[in-house]
């Protein structure tokens, strides 16, 4: 019998309209970058996001470079960042020549605990060196607990940049995430709950700011006919190509959105009461868009490691990873000063996001979830 084909963290899962819009793209020969689904995309995520205006970009990344340029950092200031997350949260201040300092998670959440932000901000006022923003981290499509750290930030008068590229379609509070600071980025990398194949969306509430972007996104081009730039600019803008793909994918995102509930709705089910394993923590803030569902293993009372079921499902095919690893613990970000740890190292010795594509089938989800139960007695049996 052959092996069944490998089911993957999270699959990229076209609708019916992506071809249709990129044949449009093509029939108009709107292949530049620029065009009328560029355009129809902003206008269309802005008003999904709840946010008054978008710039559509080639990358997350990008939109939070942006960010931060248009925030005015200088190179040697500091940019506070949650630490668990992935490295294109912090990158963007390293481009800068700007410094990282990473804030722990609170257990509620995962996200920046608004108790450390408070004292890390508390200190750094006391220095008289206020940072020139803070990076809040919406992981695995939960939102970060807004009210308090927007209020500690406002007191302090430091910009605050939400990175929801994991989180279109979640909400805190009633409202979409990404709505709640002044500016926030999104992605559409193929592994994200939507997808253009590669790309980002910087959303805002000053119109200034997203124009801004656009600007430096299409290297800075002043207005002249000849071809004239009196500052830096990056090559950040997204094709209308691939717009057309984003304009189907986001049609669509209701329903990905829900199919990732029910994976996590499956896993609590079968996983949720096992001894040893719990699920990542749900806070009551907010509706999560459950992008990837990792559980926590604890190894004696479970009876098998984590890194046990991650290979026990890789010999059957199906992958799952180790949740990410927390910035101050990367060799890149090597004495960057870090507020806290505990939290994130805690959920990095222990936790694994499992399969939680949109396009899983409950078959696939109950095979995941029986290789994780027999990994114990796999392993007491002396199987590999
Ligand atoms: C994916 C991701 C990014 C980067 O987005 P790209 O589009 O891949 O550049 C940034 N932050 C977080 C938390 C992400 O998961």
């Amino acid at each position: 019998m052959s092996k069944p084909p490998r089911m993957y963290l999270s699959a990229p899962h076209l609708g019916d309209l992506e071809l249709e819009f990129v044949k449009e793209a093509f029939a108009t020969n709107w292949i530049a970058p620029l065009g009328p689904h560029v355009d129809a995309f902003e206008q269309e995520f802005a008003s999904v996001v709840g946010v008054p205006h978008a710039a559509a970009l080639s990358s997350g990344t990008a939109a939070l470079h942006l960010a931060l340029r248009l925030l005015g950092l200088q190179r040697g200031e500091e940019v506070l960042c949650s630490t668990f997350t992935f490295s294109a949260s912090a990158n963007p201040i390293a481009y800068e020549g700007a410094t990282p300092v990473f804030i722990d998670s609170e257990a509620a959440s995962w996200n920046m605990d608004p108790v450390l932000l408070r004292e890390e901000l508390d200190a750094c006022a006391a220095r008289g060196r206020l940072p020139r923003a803070v990076i809040v981290v919406d992981l695995y499509g939960q939102s970060a607990d807004y009210d308090p750290i927007l209020a500690v930030c406002a007191h302090y008068g430091v910009p605050v940049v939400q990175d929801s590229a994991e989180a279109l379609g979640a909400t805190y509070k009633g409202a979409p995430a990404g709505s709640q600071a002044a500016c926030a980025i999104f992605s559409f990398n193929g592994n994200k709950i939507i997808t253009t194949s590669g790309g980002g969306m910087l959303v805002a509430r000053d119109p200034e700011f997203t124009a801004r972007a656009r600007f430096l996104a299409t290297q800075a081009r002043d207005p002249a006919p000849h071809y004239q730039h009196s500052t830096i600019g990056f090559n950040y803008r997204m094709s209308n190509v691939l717009a057309g793909i984003g304009r189907g994918q986001l049609r669509v995102l209701p329903q990905r959105v829900a199919a990732r509930r029910r994976n996590y709705e499956y896993y609590r089910a079968v996983l949720g009461a096992v001894p040893g394993i719990r699920l990542m923590p749900k806070a009551p803030h907010g509706e999560p868009n459950c992008w990837l569902t990792c559980i926590t293993i604890d190894p004696a009372v479970f009876g098998a490691t984590r890194e046990d079921v991650r290979l026990a499902l890789d010999a059957e095919n199906i992958e799952s990873r180790p949740v990410w690893k927390p910035l101050h613990l990367q060799p890149v970000f090597a004495g960057s000063r870090v507020r806290g740890g505990a939290v994130s190292e805690a959920a990095f010795a222990d936790g694994l996001c499992l399969p939680s594509g949109s396009s899983l089938t409950e078959a696939d989800l109950e095979r995941v979830c029986a290789l994780v139960l027999a990994t114990p007695h796999r392993r007491a049996g002396g199987l590999p």
